[in-house]
């Protein structure tokens, strides 16, 4: 299991009651569908479902605290500028970090935007003496892999693109793992920044990043870590992990959508140039020039997306309540179901890792002679909502000569019947379309 990732293995089985206690905090899982079937959310890996202190937290801040951060000198500013800075130290403890060390972005895409750009920036000789270190020169290299989301490649290819720098990659084996071993021929003396996802949104499987991260570093490349499908499953200490950067959004991890971070080391955040400027991310302003502020404001242009950073900081309290070691336990559990009721299926191919210790509850499958849409169709029909087509990782299935998958993703809300509701309306698929 990779640095900054482990489980209790003390068994934490979530009693019945727990989990109706946790489930009952999410309205929608008990609303009904169109003709009274029950919910059976199996999405979470696209976006998970937001318990009621979360939701509480947004319209609580609109409804009591409503008004403009670090600018006004009235009481309500002064108390939604406090309940935007704590939920700043919240997000940031839940990662082990310290809270000026995290900067709100937009999501995990903004994100890794944002640091793509910072070096593109840096190259056009913005950001002082500090900012070469963000400098790119023709011939230099990005390492990705070939499991990357969209949002973990196509910006590296932009940022190839506008400084003549080469994109290189870890390819996947045939269970879908990054393969750890190419480490020494993809990480050359020329690689500059490597960015990697924790665990792919398609296979489940997760990156043992240590190797890569000791690799990258002993040849002076930054580490950007996708961790988007690992923050809100695993437990993840940014100084356990020993990374550069760590984006996540909060839309994955029970939190509201429009708002995610950026964590990077206090020395990067100071080197770093911004990609936005204008309001709030400046210090003093003159007609041709301008001081801007420290981070993490520096790189928080305009009006922020406030009572979404509340709700975010609420959903990390949540989840930090519950504690990530059970939460990983549980959701192992989890995923040992999916395997065995996928895997069990006739007819059915699970894509990526069948160890559920390489893993996390994401499942990806193939059904023989039936396209994955149709499968969604047949399974929406019966109330259990999976995720069907590339999962924005269209190289991925390319390697494995597929256009399409079907996938199951669970959440700490998921129980073992949604598991089984999944498994009764699976094994009626082929005999439905046969
Ligand atoms: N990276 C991974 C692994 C993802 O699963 C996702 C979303 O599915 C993203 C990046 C992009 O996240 P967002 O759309 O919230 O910016």
């Amino acid at each position: 299991m990779s640095a900054g990732v482990e489980t209790d293995t003390a068994a934490f089985a979530m009693s019945e009651g727990e989990l109706e206690r946790v489930r009952a905090d999410f309205p929608l899982l008990a609303r009904p569908l169109p003709g009274g079937r029950r919910v059976v959310y199996l999405d979470s890996g696209a976006t998970s479902q937001k318990p009621d202190p979360v939701l509480d937290a947004e319209q609580d801040f609109y409804i009591m605290r409503n008004a403009a951060v670090h600018r006004g000198a009235h009481q309500l500013a002064h108390e939604a500028t406090v309940a935007f800075e704590e939920a700043r130290e919240h997000v940031a403890a839940f990662i082990g970090a310290p809270s000026d060390e995290l900067v709100w972005t937009s999501g995990a895409t903004a994100a890794i935007n944002l640091v793509a750009y910072a070096f593109s920036n840096a190259t056009a000789g913005r950001g002082g003496q500090a900012a070469q270190r963000f400098a790119l020169r023709p011939g230099d290299e990005i390492v990705v892999s070939e499991a990357e989301h969209h949002s973990n490649l196509v910006p590296w290819q932009e940022l190839a693109a506008r400084t003549g720098a080469v994109l290189r990659w870890f390819e996947v084996d045939e269970a879908g793992r990054i393969r750890v071993d190419q480490a020494g021929e993809v990480i050359t003396d020329r690689t500059r920044i490597v960015a990697m996802t924790q665990v792919s949104n398609v296979t489940g499987a997760i990156t043992p990043l240590a190797p890569i991260i000791a690799r990258a570093h002993d040849v002076g490349a930054l580490v950007l870590v996708d961790g988007c499908q690992s923050v809100p499953h695993l437990p993840v200490d940014v100084t356990e992990i020993g990374a550069d950067f760590l984006v996540f959004s909060a839309h994955k991890m029970l939190g509201p959508t429009g708002i995610g971070a950026l964590w990077a080391r206090r020395e990067l955040l100071e080197a770093m140039p911004p990609v936005t400027t204008g309001g709030s991310m400046v210090e003093v302003v003159r007609m041709t020039e301008t001081t801007y502020a420290p981070p993490p404001q520096r790189f928080e242009a305009g009006t922020q997306a406030v009572a979404q950073a509340v709700a975010f900081g609420t959903a990390a309290r949540y989840l930090g309540e519950l504690g990530m070691r059970q939460v990983a336990e549980y959701e192992r559990q989890l995923a040992v179901r999916l395997l065995e009721v996928i895997g069990g299926i006739e007819g059915v191919r699970i894509i990526g890792p069948t160890d559920p210790a390489d893993r996390i509850a994401v499942v990806s499958f193939v059904v023989d002679g039936v396209h994955a849409h149709d499968v969604g169709q047949y399974l929406d029909d019966h109330g259990v909502l999976v995720r069907v087509g590339h999962h924005c990782a269209q190289p991925l299935h390319r390697k494995f000569g597929i256009a399409a998958t079907s996938r199951a993703s669970a959440s700490i809300y998921t129980s073992f019947e949604d598991i089984d509701a999944l498994g009764d309306a699976l094994g009626r698929v082929r005999s439905f379309f046969g």
